[in-house]
């Protein structure tokens, strides 16, 4: 026998954002693919699309595909993106009643077919989402990790090359705290653009506007589209994967429990967390200027009355 490629499921891929993260993983050849969802003709037919896709673009994708939750067997990553979406004028919030029953009939047969995985959960509202995935299947908090950072701050990088007349590929810059529109915290004091502070480039006014757009990009797309945004969310949530399945050690703002970093406990939200081989390897606390310390104070206590909602689901 060869060697064994990590095995990835995806859980909601037949929706916009599982299929994403199907398309991204399968175009950087991550692993054997495993796409899950209860419209499980969906999952298949929108696998077979992409994989009839690479013999020009270039890969392979082995995938299996259903319904059956036993499909998760032995799985060494799982990704959660089962769950409704908002709609225009809906907050992330409002459907924590839907998706933390979901994720919890999930989460059980996760923890039944695949004890080992690391679980990226992607369904919101995230955090609260996280908090469920972990009560359930009692994993350490290094295999269970939230997708919403990478996606925020990858919004916030582009608003801030667009205000600069920068490449997004210069631009440095981080979103921490909940994945929320009203509470999520784009981290200025430390953001750069090829190194140089963005204070220097940028006045102050404009930095408030940026963080403003960032905070409501995902509300402005919903009203574009009609429903959530899939393609960066998807592409994020890859990155992830990416680091995980390839032992990559990359630093991206992850949502994990909380243990004491950044002066708080029992409590899930944004932090920078490195993502290796197994899991969620460390969490790296910054220093925040004391605005931003306030807002990630903020962010932590509206997190906590999420969780204590999404916890009377359980
Ligand atoms: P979607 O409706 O297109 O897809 C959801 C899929 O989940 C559907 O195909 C549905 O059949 C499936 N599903 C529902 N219950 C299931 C179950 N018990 N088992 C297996 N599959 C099940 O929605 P979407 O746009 O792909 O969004 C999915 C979730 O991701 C939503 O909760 C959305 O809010 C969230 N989201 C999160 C982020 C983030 O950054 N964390 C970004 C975008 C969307």
């Amino acid at each position: 026998m060869g060697l064994k490629r990590p095995k990835i499921a995806v859980i909601g891929a037949g929706g916009n954002v599982g299929a994403a993260v199907v398309q991204w993983s399968a175009l950087k050849e991550l692993g054997d693919i495993v796409s899950i969802d209860v419209k499980g003709s969906v999952a298949q037919g929108k696998g077979l699309d992409l994989a009839q896709c690479g013999p020009f673009i270039g890969f392979d994708l082995p995938f299996t595909t259903g319904e059956d939750p036993a499909l998760l067997q032995d799985s060494d990553i799982v990704v959660m993106t089962a769950g409704i979406p908002r709609k225009p004028g809906q907050t992330r919030e409002e459907l924590i009643g839907v998706n933390a029953k979901i994720v919890k009939d999930i989460c059980l047969n996760i923890k039944k077919y695949a004890p080992n995985a690391t679980l990226v959960v992607v369904s919101n509202p995230l955090d609260a989402m996280v908090f469920v995935a972990k009560q359930v299947t009692g994993f350490p908090r290094n295999r269970v990790i939230g997708s919403a950072g990478v996606l925020d701050s990858s919004r916030f990088r582009y608003n801030i090359a667009q205000a600069a007349g920068a490449s997004v590929r210069d631009v440095q810059a981080i979103v921490l705290g909940a994945h929320t529109d009203k509470d999520m915290v784009p981290i200025t004091s430390t953001a750069t653009i090829g190194g140089v502070p963005l204070h220097k480039i940028l006045k102050s006014d404009q930095i408030t506007a940026i963080v403003e757009k960032t905070k409501k990009s995902g509300a402005d797309l919903t009203a574009l589209i009609g429903t959530s945004a899939w393609l960066a969310p998807g592409s994020s949530t890859a990155t992830m994967v990416e680091s995980l399945a390839r032992n990559q050690n990359r630093v991206l703002p992850c949502s994990v429990e909380l243990q004491g970093e950044f002066g708080f406990k029992d409590t899930f939200v944004g932090v920078p967390t490195q993502l290796n081989g197994s899991g969620a390897a460390k969490i790296y606390e910054i220093d925040l200027d004391p605005k931003e310390k306030e807002a990630f104070k903020v962010s932590v206590e509206a997190n906590k009355e999420l969780m204590k909602i999404a916890g009377s689901f359980l």
